[in-house]
């Protein structure tokens, strides 16, 4: 499978190039992922780094085609993957994820809860919404849960793994952009993470939280859809640009292979510096 690479990447203030420039070299051979939100963005390059690394992927979305899509580009690459339609929300749609990834693969050993939303109508404490509250913290709260709730025995059951949940930088730092639910929920899943980590620790499951700055993702975009608005968020990145879903994808292939096999409970920022950051360079 593939060309082997054996230095990382030197550090860039590029982005990277949108064509992927190594092939696998078999971290995840003989693992079962199951990717939440992988019919985009985070999640489909996680699905497709993770099948050139080896590993066989349940790609699920909401999105059914979308994550179809992602299924067929995988093909192309040579990898394992299957698609399954469902809302993180929703505890049997997630329960059903989880099994069908023991149908189709014998196990799971890797679930990494990416699924997550940031609505349009979420605003500061006084003026957003019940429903925007509701609705945020059943995806990007409850989704992380039931993930856990089903995908942790599954890995169990399979000898051992790795749960990755998709936090954010948000939950570090407060933003005068306010997005009170979404904060609120990346905030949680930090917390639960930790505990998650604890309580599993001698089972043999690592659980950590991916927390990416901010990128240039559908996500994010449909959002800063000025130049101003992008130039507000800019200023305090010292990279000086957007992250990009590929480089995040690299990120959650660390958390879930055996190189990260002595972390669990951590919270790990990849966000261009904006988190150490008082004032950026000119
Ligand atoms: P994206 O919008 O490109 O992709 C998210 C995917 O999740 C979509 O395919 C969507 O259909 C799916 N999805 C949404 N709700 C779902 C649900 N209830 N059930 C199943 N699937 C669902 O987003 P992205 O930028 O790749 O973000 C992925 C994760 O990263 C999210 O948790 C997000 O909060 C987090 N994050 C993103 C950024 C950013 O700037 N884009 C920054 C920090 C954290």
């Amino acid at each position: 499978r593939g060309f082997g690479s054996t230095g990382g990447d030197p550090p860039s203030l590029e982005p990277p190039s949108p064509v992927p420039q190594h092939f696998g070299i078999g971290k995840l051979i003989g693992k079962t992922a199951l990717i939440t939100g992988a019919g985009s963005g985070i999640g489909r390059h996680a699905a497709l780094l993770f099948a050139q690394e080896g590993a066989s992927v349940v790609v699920a979305d909401r999105n059914l085609a979308a994550a179809c899509r992602t299924v067929e580009a995988m093909h192309e690459l040579d990898g394992q993957g299957v698609a399954v339609g469902g809302d993180v929300s929703v505890a049997d749609d997630v329960a059903a994820m989880v099994a069908k990834a023991e149908k189709v693969y014998g196990g799971l050993h890797i679930i990494f809860n990416n699924a997550g939303i940031m609505d349009s109508g979420d605003d500061n404490v006084i003026n957003t919404p019940d429903d925007v509250i509701d609705r945020t913290l059943a995806i990007n709260v409850k989704g992380v849960i039931y993930g856990c709730r089903y995908g942790i025995p599954a890995i169990v059951r399979s000898g051992g793994g790795s749960v990755i949940n998709t936090a954010s930088f948000v939950a570090f730092m407060g933003a005068a952009t306010p997005q009170i639910a979404y904060t609120a929920s990346k905030g949680a899943v930090l917390a639960l993470t930790r505990e998650l980590a604890v309580i599993h620790a001698r089972e043999g499951v690592r659980v950590n939280s991916l927390c990416p700055g901010p990128l240039r993702t559908e996500l994010l975009m449909k959002f800063l859809d000025t130049e101003e608005k992008k130039q507000r968020r800019l200023v305090h990145i010292p990279m000086g640009r957007f992250g990009e879903a590929s480089e995040m994808a690299k990120a959650a292939l660390f958390l879930a292979s055996s190189d990260s096999s002595y972390m669990t409970g951590a919270s790990l920022l990849v966000d261009g510096g904006i988190t150490s950051a008082y004032v950026t360079p000119e």
